[in-house]
């Protein structure tokens, strides 16, 4: 079993608590106006336009006419995320959850726990039931970074090795969540409602773009509707900026959101009863 991977980033600080190792896999199945990693979204197709504007020589085609990266060539420029015509990145590579654990495994003195993201990493569930597997081997936090439209519900295996959820809500209304992904977002509250009564909804994420859509309606009804399992367990909240680093050059324009805006949405939450709102 393999899933492509778009990088491992050994020690994060931002991706749950305490230092992880980051694993990011390659494929989602929604379409976030504001991503800001859109290179992740889709599988290459091996159309060669990024081999053709390397400057260092680093990509080439290999005898099976697949395109091979070679990071010591590498110069880290992103010309070829940046010419690539179908939000990808030559530099992904297939691995199993093996090899993935195999880089996992040099940093447990330093981490307290791996977390998987995306793209969408729900698009692997076994991958990541088994990759979760081997960290709770060695006492290691597993943690679901999710756009939220696969059902979790669905994979009992997969909810079982993992700690929680830091589940991505992108608008609470539906017609709202497609606007702003292309897919509206009944799957999305089915699942958050099935982690907070199984106790693992660890964090609700919601990106803040004003001119996209109605972020303060949004924030409340997800405070109305996430405050009922309070009493079932903490879930913490993260209030995002929309910031236009990274986006595709036609959502780039949408206004920063200020300080004083976010500051009144996480205080909308805490007064619903969310201890853990943190403004990022
Ligand atoms: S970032 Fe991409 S284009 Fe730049 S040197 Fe590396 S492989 Fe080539
Ligand atoms: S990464 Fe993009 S530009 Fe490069 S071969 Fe794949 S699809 Fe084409």
């Amino acid at each position: 079993m393999k899933a492509v991977i778009n990088r491992i980033i050994p020690f994060s600080s931002v991706d749950g608590p305490g230092n992880r190792t980051a694993i990011f896999l390659q494929g989602c199945n929604i379409n976030c106006k504001y991503c800001h990693n859109p290179e992740t979204r889709k599988m290459c197709v091996q159309c060669g336009t990024c081999v053709n504007n390397c400057p260092a020589g680093a990509l080439s085609f290999d005898a099976d006419g697949k395109v091979a990266f070679d990071p010591a060539k590498c110069v880290q420029c992103d010309t070829c995320i940046h010419v690539c015509p179908n939000d990808s990145s030559p530099r992904t590579c297939e691995m199993t959850p093996e090899e993935v654990y195999a880089k996992v495994k040099k940093q447990i003195p330093f981490i307290r726990g791996i977390s998987v993201s995306g793209g969408e990493c729900m698009l692997h569930p076994d991958f990541l039931t088994e990759l979760f597997r081997l960290a709770k081997q060695d006492g290691l936090g597993t943690l679901i970074d999710s756009n939220g439209t696969i059902s979790f519900e669905d994979y009992p295996e997969l909810m079982e090795v993992s700690d929680g959820v830091m589940l991505d809500i992108k608008a609470f209304e539906p017609e709202e969540h497609k606007k702003v992904t292309d897919v509206t977002n009944e799957m999305v509250l089915k699942n958050a409602v099935y982690l907070a009564e199984t106790s693992k909804l660890y964090e609700v994420r919601a990106v803040i773009v004003p001119d996209l859509y109605d972020t303060e309606n949004s924030v409340r009804k997800i405070g109305d509707f996430l405050a009922p399992y309070l009493k079932i367990h903490d879930i913490r909240v993260k209030i995002i900026a929309y910031r236009p680093m990274g986006v595709r050059e036609e959502y780039a324009h949408y206004q920063i959101p200020d300080q004083e805006y976010l500051t009144h949405l996480a205080d909308i939450m805490k007064e619903k009863g969310f201890e853990h709102v943190t403004v990022i």
